[in-house]
């Protein structure tokens, strides 16, 4: 059976997006620009989101950055011996806020990263507090021939949730960016954390709903990962009764609640996160991502059931 997306595959993958865009397998690179966040240097907050890792914030990390063009280099070289048919890649500027500078700042950075042979686009991670008029219109004018993504940090709609977390910004800030971007032609991805302390299975379903609203191309789930050295392990040390600890089980069987209500036009990059095994404070699934979305796939097939297939635009 093909699904609305025009595959059998019971969800709306990106990979599979990827390559009907483009015909063929494209790699992501991963490329870190040396940017800031907002919420660390006290424009916006200190201290940034409480789950958020301090040990990326290291003075010496951003500082130590290759330029983007050699990043973009050695990751070509690193995949061409690695996957000798891939031929396109989509620099990810992932880490930290990467629309936090002045737009001739941006543009040294972006122009060159898409300039680069065989770099067909650019996958921008930002905040949706750090974007405005004229960087949006910046991308817009890139997304007019080059295959432009903005990824917003979006983690929880409700507002008491953004503010117990100190992400600094509300839910309508993340609503406007998303609809200004799109407006202007721009592809938007989201990032949303399932089982944030304070939120309960029928938040994450009624988020669905909101999200589903929203003018999004792509959708990132991650499920809580409290890591070693945060304000939230902190908060976990002294009310561990305020976090839900998901068994990998759990969470697939109520990430398949939610992607039944899901927008069937949004492509799915991932349902779960992975990070090294020494840097939670709770025990991990011990198992790698391919076996966790594999375990997906199944109980979506043992349930006979598909993303948006309770999907209604009311
Ligand atoms: S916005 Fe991102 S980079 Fe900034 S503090 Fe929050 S999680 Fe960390």
């Amino acid at each position: 059976m093909k699904y609305p997306w025009g595959t059998d595959r019971r969800y709306y993958s990106y990979t599979d997006y990827l390559k009907q865009r483009f015909g063929e397998r494209v790699q992501k690179l991963t490329v870190n620009a040396g940017f800031t966040c907002p919420n660390r240097d006290g424009s916006v907050g200190r201290g940034g989101c409480t789950y958020c890792d301090n040990r990326a914030f290291n003075p010496s990390y951003n500082s130590s950055c290759k330029p983007v063009t050699q990043q973009l280099a050695e990751g070509i070289e690193f995949h061409k011996i690695r996957y000798r048919r891939v031929k396109k890649y989509v620099a990810y500027f992932q880490a930290y806020s990467n629309t936090y500078a002045p737009l001739e700042e941006l543009k040294k950075i972006y122009q060159p990263a898409l300039e680069y042979p065989d770099v067909i686009g650019i996958v921008v991670g930002t905040r949706p507090d750090c974007v405005n008029a004229e960087i949006l219109d910046y991308f817009a004018e890139l997304a007019k021939d080059k295959y432009i993504v903005l990824e917003y940090g979006i983690e929880s709609v409700l507002d008491k949730t953004l503010q117990a977390i100190n992400r600094g910004h509300d839910f309508e800030t993340t609503r406007f960016a998303i609809e200004e971007s799109a407006r202007r032609g721009i592809r938007t991805g989201g990032h949303m954390i399932i089982g944030l302390p304070g939120e309960e299975k029928s938040d994450w379903m009624s988020a669905m709903k909101v999200l589903s609203a929203l003018p999004l191309n792509n959708i990132k789930f991650h499920q809580l990962q409290i890591i070693k050295g945060t304000r939230m392990a902190l908060e976990f040390r002294d009310h561990p009764e305020r976090f839900r600890d998901f068994s990998m089980e759990e969470y697939l069987q109520l990430m398949t609640d939610l992607i039944e209500h899901l927008n069937p036009a949004f492509s799915i990059e991932r349902i779960a996160g992975e990070i090294g095994l020494d840097m939670g404070v709770r025990k991990g699934w011990g198992i790698r991502y391919d076996q966790v979305l594999r375990r997906f796939e199944t109980i979506l097939e043992e349930r006979e059931t598909w993303q948006g297939r309770l999907y209604s635009h009311t």
